[in-house]
């Protein structure tokens, strides 16, 4: 299957991605602007997301991103990448009403929301996905570099346990267009700014290890968001950091983003199905990362949530 005979006779085309974008979402929402655009030249083409952060500059086009609505627009083609329809925010009015709804995503807990649903659990990233859905030859420079930027941003630079041979033979494939992926790995996956880092070790300095070291958790608090003068893009990392201290099963970040409300990140080294506990609270994503939403206080959360980790590796 290609995407263009999934779009043959479209006038107007939208493209959306999950709410508080990530790498994966920004580059597989552009990587397939970029790619319409070129194909379909005379065809409107509205990409919709929050405004991604400034390290996704890079990427061409990028300032063509609405990150309001056009509420009457009825398009006769919308993508929803990297996400169900729940997690499209502002663009998911518009996803709802299109003519023709396609759903392309790599979350096993995503169980379709388009009427063509392409979804591949064992895939490392929508863009890897996306990447086999493009005609090979139409593949810019351009192109190449968002998808390649989404594919590290999902496996950690090829180290995560998504990442498969077919994934680095894409890679490979990508980088002979000749864009500097060193650059890019360093300036978009591994550079922080002053206050980032600052903040990274604050919630590593403050973090408590509980059932024996296998678990860990911290939180930043809206305070400290504040204090810092930093925002929920500006916490990226911090629960890989944490995943990374020796004999950790599975570690938990949150901030807070409002009264009694808090964003869940979650990280596994393998035993515990992060996924499976996401979706009980309401989110989802994959078996060694995963993330929901939370109300309540931050205790009440690390024991709802530490009950079904107990749960895991007690019955394994
Ligand atoms: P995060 O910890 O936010 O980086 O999320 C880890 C993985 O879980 C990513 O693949 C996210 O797209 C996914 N994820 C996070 N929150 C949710 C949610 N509420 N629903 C579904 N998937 C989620
Ligand atoms: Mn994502
Ligand atoms: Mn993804």
């Amino acid at each position: 299957m290609k995407i263009i005979e999934e779009v043959k006779g479209a006038k107007t085309i939208g493209i959306s991605g999950h709410i508080r974008p990530d790498g994966d979402c920004v580059g597989s929402v552009m990587g397939l602007y970029l790619y319409l655009k070129k194909v379909l030249p005379d065809v409107q083409i509205d990409v919709y997301l929050e405004q991604p952060a400034d390290i996704f500059q890079c990427i061409k086009d990028i300032g063509q991103i609405h990150t309001e609505s056009k509420e009457d627009m009825v398009y006769d083609v919308f993508f929803a990448l990297d996400c169900s329809t729940d997690r499209l925010g502002i663009a998911q009015p518009l996803f709802e009403k299109a003519d023709k709804k396609i759903n392309i995503d790599h979350h096993i807990s995503n169980r379709g929301c388009g009427d063509l649903n392409i979804i591949e659990p064992e895939r490392s990233s929508t863009c890897e996905l996306l990447y086999e859905l493009l005609e090979m030859d139409k593949i810019d420079e351009e192109i190449a570099k968002a998808i390649y930027i989404g594919i590290i941003h999902d496996c950690g630079v090829f180290q995560y346990s998504n990442t498969s041979p077919r994934t680095l033979q894409i890679a490979a494939e990508l980088i002979k267009f000749g864009f500097d992926f060193s650059k890019l790995i360093e300036e978009t996956f591994y550079e922080k700014t002053y206050v980032q880092s600052q903040i990274m070790g604050r919630a590593i300095l403050e973090s408590i290890r509980f059932m024996n070291g296998k678990c860990i958790v911290s939180m930043v608090d809206k305070k400290t968001m504040d204090f810092y003068q930093v925002g929920p893009k500006d916490l990226d990392g911090i629960i890989n950091q944490l995943r990374n201290v020796k004999n950790v099963e599975c570690a938990i970040f949150m901030y807070e983003i409002g009264p009694m409300e808090y964003k869940i990140s979650m990280r596994s080294r393998g035993k515990v199905d992060v996924a499976a506990i996401a979706m009980k609270f309401g989110g989802g994503g994959h078996v060694r990362a995963a993330g929901c939403t939370m109300n309540g206080t931050y205790h009440d959360n690390i024991n709802n949530l530490s009950r079904q980790i107990e749960e895991q590796l007690l019955s394994e």
